[in-house]
């Protein structure tokens, strides 16, 4: 039986890697088949891949820069990125670049430091046809007027996290880009425009992500602490099964198909 697959997941957090044996115990659990550690930066890839060592077959990562890092990324950075990919070469646990992009709700590095780490991770992106994993928060403009440029020799590109309008979304599915869906859409506070477009996002488009420990669900039936974790997947699974009216097992099919083809996983 297919299970869910978590395209993002930022295991790396010492909420979630302070209990490791416990989120891998409970995913399992879950028959959560494979997670995708987020990496923010290069230090993440380091911690990530320590924990692929101990679960293989069931994380994977990805290597750069979140836009709140761009302060810190450098031609330096870009080095350590680029050996990384070429030791991680037939091993395969770095399966995408990022996450990458803009985010201007919180501007932790300036919008010039944003975007030159951006661009730079986009280049590395297209010249080694990696999958890229996007993030994009309030700059929707500025995004996509980097992002045309180099969209057609990246090899798979998904806008992780997405919460945004109807027209952003036809945009992304113009450009030929995966959508990642979070617990965000079980919020009814800031995620009920979600419930109406989701059906706009073809059923080969779709992936879905917990962004733990982030994001949690709204749709959980029991007590918890606030902290999301993969096991929690389900949760999005379910919120995105009641919008499209699909059975869940329906959703977990097509969304590991898509995570599979899309990853090389
Ligand atoms: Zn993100």
């Amino acid at each position: 039986m297919l299970g869910l697959i978590d395209i993002g997941a930022n295991l790396t957090h010492p909420e979630l890697y302070n209990q490791l044996d416990r989120i891998v115990n409970n995913l399992r659990a879950e028959n959560i088949e494979k997670v995708i550690i987020t990496s923010s930066n290069v230090s993440d890839t380091h911690t990530a891949l320590k924990i692929i060592d101990l679960y293989p077959n069931l994380f994977y990562t990805t290597v750069g820069f979140h836009p709140h890092n761009a302060k810190d990324f450098s031609s330096v950075a870009l080095e350590e990125i680029n050996d990384l990919l070429s030791k991680d070469n037939g091993i395969d646990r770095i399966v995408a670049i990022g996450e990458c992009g803009l985010d201007f709700y919180r501007e932790y590095s300036t919008k010039e430091q944003q975007k030159y780490c951006f661009i730079e991770q986009l280049k590395l992106a297209s010249t080694l046809s990696k999958p890229i994993f996007l993030h994009e928060r309030l700059a929707h403009k500025d995004f996509v007027d980097i992002l045309k440029s180099y969209i057609d020799s990246i090899q798979n590109s998904v806008v992780h996290c997405f919460t945004g309008t109807k027209e952003e979304l036809k945009v992304y599915l113009d450009m030929g880009c995966y959508i990642g869906i979070t617990g965000w859409i079980s919020d009814l506070n800031r995620g009920k425009h979600l419930h109406n477009l989701i059906k706009y996002i073809p059923e080969d488009r779709l992936m879905i992500e917990t962004d733990s420990p982030y994001l949690i669900p709204h749709n959980i039936p029991f007590e918890h602490n606030g902290i999301n974790e993969p096991s929690f997947l389900k949760f999005v699974a379910q919120s995105i099964s009641e919008c499209l009216n699909k059975d869940i097992n329906v959703i977990k099919e097509l969304t590991n198909k898509n995570t599979k083809r899309f990853f090389s996983i």
